[in-house]
């Protein structure tokens, strides 16, 4: 299209709409290309004297484009251009290049075709081509009209723009308004709970310092009514071994068995109460353990020994395992004894058939001595119960014991620098294991010093 004078501008500015409707960009791009054609336009002419103008459908990039070309027919500087006028046009397509070669100035705008335009096919652009020739231009007048028709489509559409911004600022500042609420009570709400959480450490303190008044109390009480107790208790036992004395006067039958009865029962009792002072005696740190550097083939070797007469049961085989070489470890050999000694007792008691087994394996710098048997287990649930003091499982071994052996060898290991853990399974048996550092921890022997001196 020629653009010559000044009514082709309106001329080229409808083709450009029609165009842009032909190739399916929609209302608001078909006011956009036309604004910037005629923009241009305008400038071209007044610049350059007059423009052709070139329509193209083209593909660039797999992207399908209306690309439009002013060439101007004589140069034209480029600060003939008003200022700021190609940055405005090129707000309103894709792309907008201006450049000069020879002669003449050519200015290239694009604008990306909807990808539900219909395809660019020959016949289609043909079809175009001959719908837009066979319409003929409407005057300067008719453009004008509707050019003012799409300013105050443009204008209203800016009213109606500006009114929904305004209700979003209004409900923007209501949301504000109701976050500030929100923040406020929720930091009311937080210093409520501090408050609370503070009032609830210092409940807390105190309770703690009530209760370990309470279990040295109890220890203190333990250990004293079990210390009175042993007299007498011995008392009674001695006069029983007198009274069945052959040097004593005869017993009949009948008196004989009731004296042997209240002789065991005496026992029991002094067993019992051997076991509270002793458990007494550890809870209130009063063992010291003399450390000293352990053979543990000594200790197998004495278990080994003493244990063997109370392993009388049929069926039932009691193996210590002889300790792999260097054996040695620091710690104190009387309460490491009495440890095992302790749960290799159990381990025999518990055991109908099969095996009671000790054995000694040395890793990471700890002994792990374990005590295995092939007894009845013991359920999951219950395992860390029968650390508790006089806790027992149901069953006829009950009556054999006093439910303290336990408790009472968790506190010793403990007090050794190490730990008592179990694993059993019910109907297959159980695994009591001593883990104990080879080398006492550094400062273990002079704490467990000061802690002993401290409580007593
Ligand atoms: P006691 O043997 O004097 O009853 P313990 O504290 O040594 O007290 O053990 C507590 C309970 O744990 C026992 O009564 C028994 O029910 C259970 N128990 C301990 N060792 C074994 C074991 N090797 N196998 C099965 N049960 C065991």
């Amino acid at each position: 299209m020629p653009l010559r004078v000044e009514s082709d501008i309106f001329v080229v500015r409808q083709r450009g709409r029609e165009v842009a409707a032909a190739l399916g960009l929609e209302h608001q791009d078909q006011i956009r290309i036309a604004t910037a054609l005629s923009e241009m336009g305008r400038q071209l002419l007044a610049g350059a004297g007059g423009a052709e103008v070139t329509f193209a459908a083209a593909t660039e990039a797999g992207q399908r484009l209306l690309c439009i070309e002013l060439s101007s027919t004589t140069p034209v500087a480029r600060d003939r251009f008003t200022p700021g006028g190609p940055a405005a046009v090129a707000r309103l397509v894709d792309s907008l290049e201006i450049s000069t070669a020879g002669p003449v100035t050519v200015v290239r705008m694009s604008r990306r075709l909807p990808p539900n335009a219909g395809p660019l096919t020959r016949e289609g652009l043909a079809a175009i081509r001959a719908e837009l020739a066979a319409s003929a231009p409407t005057g300067p007048l008719d453009e004008l009209a509707v050019q003012n028709q799409q300013l105050m489509a443009a204008l209203e559409e800016v009213r109606s723009q500006r009114d929904e911004l305004a209700v979003l600022n209004e409900e923007l500042a209501e949301t504000n308004r109701g976050v500030l609420a929100l923040y406020g009570q929720l930091s009311e709400e937080l210093e409520e709970t501090n408050r609370g959480v503070v009032a609830l450490y210092a409940e807390l303190d105190e309770k703690s310092v009530q209760l370990r008044a309470a279990s040295e109390a109890k220890s203190r009480f333990l250990a004293n009514v079990s210390h009175e107790l042993r007299a007498p208790v011995t008392a009674i036992i001695g006069l029983c071994r007198l009274l069945g004395d052959s040097a004593s006067d005869p017993l009949t039958g009948e008196q004989a068995q009731q004296v042997g009865l209240v002789r065991s029962s005496a026992e029991d009792l002094l067993r019992l109460v051997n076991e509270l002072l002793d458990l007494a005696k550890a809870e209130a740190g009063r063992i010291q353990p003399n450390w000293t550097e352990v053979d543990l083939r000594v200790v197998f070797g004495q278990l080994r020994g003493t244990l063997r007469a109370l392993a009388n049961r049929p069926g039932v085989e009691l193996v210590v395992e002889e300790p792999p070489q260097p054996a040695t470890i620091r710690t104190d050999e009387v309460l490491l004894a009495q440890i095992l000694r302790n749960l290799l007792h159990n381990g025999l008691k518990f055991t109908e058939r099969g095996d009671v087994r000790m054995r000694a394996q040395r890793r990471d710098g700890s002994w792990h001595l374990s005590v295995a048997d092939t007894g009845a287990g013991i359920p999951p649930q219950l395992q860390e119960r029968i650390f508790e003091e006089f806790y027992q499982l149901p069953g006829p071994a009950r009556t054999a014991g006093t439910g303290l052996g336990l408790p009472y060898a968790r506190r010793l290991v403990n007090l050794l620098g190490g730990a008592l853990t179990l694993t059993s399974t019910p109907g297959e048996g159980s695994v009591f294991t001593v883990t104990l550092p080879v080398e006492p921890p550094a400062g273990a022997e002079r704490a467990e010093t000061c802690a002993t001196e401290g409580g007593a």
